[in-house]
Formats: C-alpha cells, sequence, structure tokens
C-alpha cells in the first residue's frame, strides 16, 4: 500500500467528502487537516514518534555497529538519521514514510560506511522500521480513535 494514498481524513474527505465530512485531526483537536505531514508533528503523537525512532535507531545500531568506525556511537547515528532538531526530525519523519531519503543523510552515509551495500541496507531497514513501525503504533491508535 502506498503511503501517499492512506486514507487520512483528509484525503476521506476529498474523495467522499458525502460520507466523509471532517477532515481534522482528532488527535490534538487543533483545528489542523490529517495528512501525512500533520501526523508526522501532531503534539499528541511526539512520544510515539520518539519511541519509533529510538526503536529504529537500536535496530540500525544492533546490525550495523561491527562495521561502523571504531569511536562511532549510537547517538551519533540517530544525529545522522534523524537530524538534531525536532524540525530536521519531522522532515525526515515525513520522507521516511513517503519511502524517501534526504540526499544529505545518504551522502553523510558514504562518509561513515565504506560499501555500498551496506548504506542500502540502512536505507532499506530505516524506511521499513519506521512505516511498519507509523502503522502499528500511529495508525492504529488513530484508527480506534476515529472508530470511537
Ligand atoms: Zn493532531
Amino acid at each position: 500500500m502506498s503511503f501517499r494514498m492512506l486514507p487520512t481524513l483528509e484525503n476521506l474527505n476529498l474523495w467522499k467528502p458525502k460520507i466523509m465530512s471532517f477532515r481534522n485531526c482528532i488527535m490534538c483537536g487543533d483545528e489542523e487537516k490529517e495528512n501525512l505531514n500533520h501526523l508526522s508533528s501532531c503534539k499528541k503523537l511526539e512520544k510515539t514518534w520518539k519511541e519509533i525512532e529510538n526503536f529504529t535507531i537500536k535496530l540500525i545500531w544492533i546490525t550495523t555497529e561491527d562495521k561502523l568506525q571504531k569511536d562511532y556511537k549510537i547517538q551519533d547515528l540517530k544525529k545522522l538519521l534523524f537530524g538534531t532538531s525536532h524540525k530536521e526530525a519531522i522532515k525526515t519523519r515525513c520522507l521516511y514514510m513517503r519511502g524517501l531519503f534526504d540526499r544529505l543523510i545518504f551522502n553523510q552515509l558514504k562518509q561513515v560506511f565504506t560499501r555500498r551495500k551496506h548504506i542500502s541496507e540502512i536505507i532499506n531497514a530505516t524506511t521499513f522500521s519506521i512505516q511498519e513501525c507509523f502503522y502499528q503504533l500511529v495508525w492504529r491508535e488513530r484508527c480506534e480513535k476515529v472508530i470511537e
């Protein structure tokens, strides 16, 4: 399933306005359209997103630790994959959900990993982890709220 076609309230409202009359996020109650961008930055989902990021970092760390430079730390990997600011974290979440990868991150990975194969493994694992966690944690919780 494509994340672009995710039946967010904004999309449902667009596709079936008679059935779905509202399109704002039901998690936070702010007057924000529920779409991928908002689901990446919604204040009510911030704690869940932090868990998703930490889980993903640990996963990548376990599989790449032996391929990394000696003084490279897990915090460095976190900075690399999710940036250093809140704004950057939101931006990368959006990209990973769409299956995209920031060129800047790619170039930084090239400096840390020598083999191209390892870089594509990291890219695939990161994207998979973010998308899977999004479904299991964010989307499921949101769906339960819609049904209520
Ligand atoms: Zn919200």
